[in-house]
């Protein structure tokens, strides 16, 4: 059996391009320095897939910023005003990707989205009414040339036609189906060139068709292929998906004339059944996504070999494949000194999951797969407890019922009490939680790490903070106060570290963005709280105000979405057992005279399955009761708030409003507060905190636009449900202008509050 790799990671496994990049864009090294990074990094990919006998190896998955941006630039989507800067093609490139500010001009970055139901963020394309797509690029051409040098024969990749044109921001008049015929055209000049360079596949990614299709959508993907497949000569064209089943469109792939056809089994439910019922040609390639790209488990060999079997009654031609680029997992395991190897034996980053490709093909050409060494050692690493269970965990969350996750009084008694026991002026005033993590406070958390500084010396220096911190918002006036979050290098890190059951890795960095890479904890074995995790710190800031002070925590499904996950529970069962430690946190900190706590689910949105069908059965039906166990337990006089970084949830309002939390505070600034009117639409119970200006930016909000931005919202919330906030964690801002901004938003209120 033949093996696919869809894309491999390129950052490199200690993170090489990312240093050489930031290096460049500060002007300490040269563009032919870059280059050369890449090509190295290029050529040592290319090598370990060969060496392990990968049979269709990608290229032009290679990217300097982001593989969306790349095919946007290939098919000329530049808009004018960066190509008026004057760049050359590759500081052009970075100019959409960064900004650019200086002698040629100051513009913005395009936007940046997250792709599909991953954390990896993508550049928007734009496209406008004079934009002219057309083939303009050389990168996919090189670097199938260049590993052509190498002697390895690749598979170029790019981004397909349909996925580009639903993916881009159209600002003129013009839609996707007015390009059908450049973008063909463009694509059938991609496939002709690629005749004559001698390639014998093209991979193009489809990723949007395991989405929800309207007829519509299906007309233009057809209208698309229809056109560029007819002028297919010799390379033969790959269509692959990922991320999810082509329920909507299965039939017409099989239909027009792919050579092969790249299905996802591990994400996509349909799959199977689809292959089944409907068959599958021929004289078609099946490359059967049966390796997770996207978590870091070993693969189960007898699973796959049972896949195997199943498809081939129905699929004459079969591709061992990846479900996904393996861009979404970490390099590989030799770089982790730490972790000992009866835990390591279970994970597969990139370079394991190679491995298991290896392994796979060799058992496969057995006569008697199930009796290869291969699939024995495989099959030992499934068999009895690889996880330390933690029995209570267990009972307690199985013996969870109806009342666990209901918090009683309802609503609106619980307003009225809290009304009346905190006696807060219209319009509190408060904060997101973290101030800014400026470089002594990195600087301290660094030398705790290290070992050169003590527990004792480290902690005081947070409480130090705290006291300046606590001070300062009292003197400029805010209402409900935070302690800063000092102590905390990111909102899910910092939980994972104190809960028992999460793993750390040392250089496993995943990209997010760009030059941004992650370091996810993995989810291993039962969650469990051992002890208090932020009582301490926030019981010191209440002891220092006769103000209230709001207590801080991450929430279950944040925490989730942020971590590689277990395979072998489901997500809703995880999500439950982080709820039950955080809960308990919840009521420690109540205990500990804590009366507003903050529960963050930030990431609640992002996990959205991408196909609405699936969002209560798959998503929700979970997410929300597992944020209300963890406050449910609480008092009427405790007020619970939560915080959401993506406001765009119109779509989830009524959930958000389930989670009955008392206090709301989202981001708002940037989308003209669209939202609002969503909220009296349905009704919303809970009381809201819309971001009054954005963090995202240096900039200081002057107390006149404040005060126009408080009235908007005033002109259509009730004002005794809102409250006067900034948009999200001021963590990555500066000094300076975060005490001038909430100076000037203290006193915006205040002057709103006197014209009452
Ligand atoms: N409480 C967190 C903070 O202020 C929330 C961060 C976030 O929403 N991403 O930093
Ligand atoms: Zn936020």
């Amino acid at each position: 059996m033949k093996t696919s790799i869809i894309g491999y990671p390129r950052v490199g496994s200690l993170r090489e391009l990312k240093f050489v990049s930031e290096q460049y864009f500060k002007g300490e090294i040269t563009i032919n320095e870059l280059h050369r990074t890449g090509a190295e990094l290029r050529a040592a990919h290319w090598k370990t897939q060969q060496e392990n006998g990968i049979d269709f190896i990608p290229s032009n998955d290679f990217s300097f910023y982001d593989g969306v941006l790349d095919t946007a630039c290939l098919l000329n989507i530049v808009p004018a005003r960066y190509q008026a800067l004057g760049l050359s093609p590759l500081e052009t490139y970075f100019a959409m990707a960064r900004g650019y500010q200086g002698e040629q001009g100051d513009v913005k970055a395009l936007a940046m989205k997250k792709w599909f139901n991953t954390n990896y963020h993508y550049m928007v394309p734009e496209i406008d009414d004079s934009t002219v797509i057309q083939l303009a690029g050389t990168k996919l051409f090189d670097e199938f040339q260049e590993a052509k040098q190498q002697q390895v024969a690749t598979k170029p990749v790019v981004i397909g036609p349909f996925t580009l044109l639903k993916l881009a921001k159209y600002t003129g008049t013009k839609q996707a189906a007015d390009f059908v015929g450049e973008a063909a055209a463009a694509y059938a000049a991609v496939l002709e060139q690629l005749n004559t360079l001698g390639a014998a596949w093209i991979q193009v990614d489809e990723p949007a068709l395991v989405t929800d299709l309207s007829p519509a959508d299906l007309a233009l993907f057809s209208k698309l292929y229809e056109q560029i497949l007819s002028a297919k000569g010799t390379v033969k064209v790959l269509l692959q998906t990922y991320f999810g089943d082509v329920r909507d469109c299965y039939q017409t792939l099989q239909t027009l004339p792919f050579d092969g056809i790249g299905l996802d089994f591990v994400e996509g439910k349909e799959s199977l059944a689809l292959v089944k019922q409907y068959g599958f040609a021929d004289h078609k390639v099946l490359f059967a996504g049966l390796i997770n790209g996207k978590n870091i488990w070993r693969n189960q060999y007898k699973r796959t070999l049972s896949l195997i079997e199943e498809l081939s009654a129905s699929v004459k031609q079969i591709v061992l494949s990846s479900s996904c680029s393996l861009l979404h997992v970490p390099y590989t395991l030799k770089n982790e000194s730490r972790l000992p190897d009866a835990t390591k034996r279970h994970f597969a980053f990139a370079e394991e999951k190679l491995q298991e490709f290896a392994e796979l093909k060799a058992v496969l050409a057995q006569p008697n797969p199930y009796a290869a060494a291969q699939y024995v050692h495989n099959e030992g690493l499934f068999n009895g407890t690889r996880f330390t269970n933690n029995e209570a965990v267990q009972a307690k969350a199985a013996a969870l019922t109806e009342a666990d996750f209901t918090r009683l009084p309802a609503f609106g008694e619980r307003e009225a009490i809290q009304k009346a026991k905190f006696n807060l002026p219209l319009l509190p005033t408060t904060t997101i939680g973290s101030f800014p993590q400026t470089a002594e406070v990195r600087a301290n958390r660094f030398a705790f790490k290290k070992g050169s500084i003590t527990e004792e010396q480290y902690k005081q220096f947070n409480l130090d903070r705290i006291a300046e911190c606590v001070a300062r918002q009292e003197a400029i006036g805010l209402d409900v106060l935070v302690h800063g979050e000092y102590e905390r290098n990111d909102m899910v890190e910092y939980f994972g570290e104190c809960l028992d059951g999460f793993i750390f890795t040392e250089k496993a960095w995943v990209q997010s963005y760009g030059t941004r890479c992650v370091k996810p904890p993995i989810v291993w074995g039962d969650i469990s709280r051992s002890k208090p995790m932020t009582v301490e710190y926030s019981a010191y800031a209440k002891s220092l105000t006769s103000k209230p002070v709001k207590g801080m925590l991450t929430g279950p499904v944040t925490i989730l979405n942020w971590s590689f996950p277990r395979e072998d529970i489901s997500l809703q069962d995880s999500a439950f057992q982080i709820a039950l430690a955080i809960r308990d946190e919840v009521l420690d900190l109540e205990a500990n005279r804590v009366a507003i706590i903050q529960i963050d689910e930030a990431a609640l949105r992002e996990k959205l399955p991408l196909r609405k069908s699936d969002w209560q059965s798959e998503y929700l039906s979970w997410a929300i009761p597992a944020f209300r166990l963890v406050h449910s337990g609480v008092q009427a006089e405790t007020q619970i708030h939560t915080h959401m970084c993506y406001s765009q949830f119109s779509d989830i309002i009524r959930d958000i409003d389930a989670m009955d939390a008392d206090v709301i505070t989202f981001e708002a600034s940037r989308s003209d507060l669209a939202i609002i009117d969503t909220l009296n639409e349905c009704g919303f119970q809970t009381e809201v905190g819309p971001g009054v200006y954005d963090i995202h930016s240096p900039r200081i909000p002057s107390v006149d636009e404040l005060k126009q931005g408080l009235q908007q919202m005033l002109d259509k919330i009730d004002i005794a449900k809102l409250w006067v906030n900034p948009d999200c964690g001021l963590k990555t801002r500066g000094e300076q202008e975060t005490w001038a901004s909430l100076e000037h938003l203290v006193q915006a209120t205040k002057e709103v509050r006197a014209a009452l």
